[in-house]
This record gives C-alpha cells, sequence and structure tokens, in this order.
C-alpha cells in the first residue's frame, strides 16, 4: 500500500494553473416562484469536495458537468468545444484521455481553458501520473482495474491513484457504470439483479478511499434505464449519505428522449434530496453540445420550480403543486395559465398532504398523472380532471377550478 489513513487529510497544493474561484452554477435563490422554498426538502448532509473552482456536496450548488465529445488529439477542435461548453455554464468538463499523445494534446489544451477539468482513467490505471497534473479531477471506474497488473491487488491500484490525485491536488470519482462493474461483485448476486453489484461496488471503493485517508471523492452509479438509476442512487445514499453523488443516465441517446429519461431519473432523486453535481448525456453534433449543460441547468430549474415531468415519490410535507415543463406538444396554452390558478385555489391546503399534477398533453398526461392526489391533464378543448388513476371527467378550462375545489375538499375531509 502506498498510503496510511492521515496521508490525506491536509489539502495539498500543486503549481498547475489557478482557475477563477467564482462558480456559475445554477442559483436556487434567483427563482421568483421557489417550489424548493416552499417546500424545503433536506438534501443528503454529504460532504465538501472541492473540484478546482467548483466545489460539489454540503450546501453548494448542484454543479452541471459536460463532455468534450472531440478527438483530444485534435487539440484545435478540443479547445473550441471546451469553450463552448465554458460559454454554455458548465461547472465542470470532461476530456477523454486514452494513450500518451491524449495526455500530450491535454497538456496544450488545459492552460487554455477556466473550467476545472476532468478526465476518465480507462482501463490503464497507471496513466493518472501523467495526467493529475492538468487536471482537477479524475474518475476511475472500479470494474475496468482488473485489466492490467492482473496479479496486483485492487486496493493498492487505489492507493496510487489516490497518491496521485493528492499530490497534484485532484478530486477522484468513484464511477460504477452497469455495463463495466466489478466481475468480482457481479458474482456475488443473481443474474437478474444488477444493482447491488453496483452498489456493493461503489461501497467497496468508499471504504478503500475512507481506509487510506482520502475523503476528496464522490461517487456515480450509472445505467441506461432511470429506473435503475434512481434504484441505484437511493440505496446508496442511504447507507452513505455522507458521500456526494455524480448523477447521470448513461446512453441516454438523443434529445427529445435522452432528455425525457434523465429528467425523469433526475426529479426523482433531486427531490428526495439526492445529487450534488448531474451530467446529461446526450448524442448531439459537437457544435450543439452545449445542450447538455442548457438542459442540465434547465431540469434543475424545473424542479426547483415545481414543474415535473413525472410525479415524484418523495416530496416534501404539505401541499405539492407540480406542473409540467411544458413543450411543444402543449395542446392549449391555458394550461399555463391554469397551472397559476391551480396554485392559487389550493393555497388554503397548503398544510394538507396532498399532490396535485397538471400536465399540458395528453401524451404524457394520462400516465403521469396517475401519481398524484389529483391530477388534470390539458387536452385542445378540455381538461382532464382525475383523482390517482381514475377519471372523475372532461371540464371546460373555466369550469375545471371549482370541481378542483370540491375533491381538495373532499380529500381534506377524509384525512
Ligand atoms: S406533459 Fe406533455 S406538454 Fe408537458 S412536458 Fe410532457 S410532453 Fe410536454
Amino acid at each position: 500500500m502506498h498510503c496510511n489513513i492521515h496521508k490525506y487529510t491536509k489539502r495539498r497544493v500543486s503549481s498547475k494553473r489557478q482557475r477563477p474561484t467564482a462558480s456559475p452554477s445554477f442559483d436556487k435563490q434567483d427563482l421568483a416562484f421557489n417550489f424548493w422554498n416552499m417546500n424545503p426538502t433536506t438534501r443528503n448532509p454529504t460532504r465538501s469536495v472541492q473540484i478546482g473552482r467548483t466545489t460539489i456536496g454540503g450546501d453548494n450548488p448542484v454543479a452541471v458537468q459536460s463532455m468534450a465529445a472531440t478527438r483530444t488529439q485534435d487539440t484545435e477542435a478540443t479547445i473550441r468545444q471546451l469553450r463552448l461548453l465554458a460559454e454554455a455554464g458548465a461547472d465542470v468538463i470532461r476530456v477523454a484521455v486514452d494513450s500518451k499523445k491524449d495526455v500530450e494534446a491535454l497538456a496544450q489544451i488545459a492552460p487554455t481553458v477556466d473550467v476545472p477539468l476532468s478526465v476518465d482513467l480507462q482501463e490503464n490505471y497507471r496513466l493518472v501520473s501523467s495526467v493529475a497534473p492538468h487536471v482537477e479531477k479524475i474518475r476511475y471506474n472500479p470494474g475496468h482495474l482488473y485489466h492490467h497488473e492482473k496479479n496486483k491487488l485492487v486496493a493498492d491500484k487505489v492507493a496510487f491513484i489516490a497518491d496521485e490525485a493528492a499530490k497534484h491536488d485532484c478530486a477522484l470519482r468513484v464511477g460504477v457504470n452497469c455495463g463495466s462493474v466489478d466481475p468480482a461483485q457481479a458474482e456475488r448476486f443473481p443474474a437478474e439483479d444488477s444493482i447491488s453489484p453496483m452498489i456493493a461496488s461503489a461501497l467497496e471503493h468508499c471504504e478503500l478511499l475512507d481506509r487510506l485517508g482520502f475523503t476528496r471523492y464522490c461517487v456515480s452509479l450509472k445505467d441506461s434505464d432511470p429506473a435503475k438509476v434512481i434504484a441505484a442512487n437511493t440505496r446508496f445514499a442511504q447507507q452513505r449519505p455522507d458521500v456526494p453523488l455524480h448523477l447521470g443516465v448513461t446512453e441516454a441517446g438523443m434529445p427529445p428522449e435522452g432528455v425525457i429519461k434523465t429528467r425523469i431519473a433526475f426529479e426523482q432523486l433531486i427531490s428526495a434530496g439526492i445529487g450534488d453535481t448531474i451530467r446529461v448525456s446526450l448524442t448531439l453534433p459537437f457544435d450543439d453540445k452545449g445542450e447538455e449543460v442548457k438542459v442540465g441547468r434547465q431540469i434543475l430549474d424545473d424542479i426547483y420550480s415545481g414543474r415535473f415531468r413525472s410525479v415524484p415519490k418523495l416530496l416534501p410535507a404539505g401541499l405539492n403543486i407540480i406542473s409540467c415543463p411544458s413543450c411543444s406538444r402543449v395542446e392549449n396554452e391555458a394550461f399555463i395559465d391554469l397551472a397559476h390558478q391551480v396554485r392559487e385555489l389550493t393555497e388554503y391546503a397548503r398544510d394538507h398532504q396532498i399532490t396535485i399534477a397538471v400536465m399540458g398533453c395528453r401524451v404524457n398526461g394520462p400516465g403521469e398523472t396517475d401519481d398524484a392526489d389529483l391530477g388534470l391533464w390539458c387536452a385542445p378543448n378540455f381538461v382532464n380532471l382525475k383523482r390517482g388513476p381514475q377519471l372523475i371527467g372532461q371540464f371546460p378550462y373555466d369550469e375545471v377550478l371549482d370541481v378542483l375545489k370540491e375533491q381538495v375538499d373532499e380529500l381534506i375531509a377524509a384525512s
């Protein structure tokens, strides 16, 4: 082993380029209508982890990350890409590094941008020594530590990575991925259970780092299925509420489907107080990559404003009015006014545990209102009013509020 328990308790200062300290992260306080302030949810008490000028965890705003999609050795294109992502507001940007030539390119690229950079170690974990001097964060995948130097203990490889990270003032991410989970962990669980090996692997590596005294790390548990992302992160957060989580749905695909998948996972997790940094992974042309950051911020903005695409399972106590973020599928713009009117009308019920969902169209409205106590989904000329999955009736826009109030009164009387 290279390390001992006290070795990383002091922050080491490296000679790498200094970046500005102000973070452009989304500020919850800026919202006119702030769902979060009205319905404060306790965020998991994670520790703060500094990634250059960006700090995640604790009370820090949820940071938005992205990744350069260009070939790293094409330094001109990669610098252009990093600038584009920085302008879009990325808090941390990942650059792909797979070879020594990529490292040489990284050394040229890094000084040209002032956003913290991150690199994924692939199978060659020893690359950490040449990468760490140029970046603020390094991700390693526990499932990739088996491929090289098979006779060497994984614990020793982790110690080597932590040593290099500490030496060069870097944070670490333990990045567990459904597609490349540690085979030793996969063997311990039934083949149909893909979530438990991911969690076990993440917990094992947290323990390895903790034992080394290296606490400047976060964890990610990614899958392409948003339901699995929700389950894995929820279970991990219950066991390690102190560890900051990087949320993401891997291989989410192209917009709009990729955005919807990601949104559903983030809505459920962030509304439950889970998640310290996010990445929206979308298949986009290089020049449109800034959309990943914009979409990430939009999803956060929507969650904090009470605009949900799905009904979160864990909502704060009291009345919760949620409305979809709206999109081109909205069939009657009166939906927007209706969402505001529902909020005003039901203000008197604010201390009652009731969730009301207002959705803008027939595509997702019928299904997404099932989980609310009362749901309104808007058709072109009328509004469908539901109680749970049951349709109460279809009402003109100017009549539905009276019926809604009767329903709210009934729920209050029954509670
Ligand atoms: S419910 Fe319909 S209108 Fe609202 S965001 Fe979803 S698809 Fe768009």
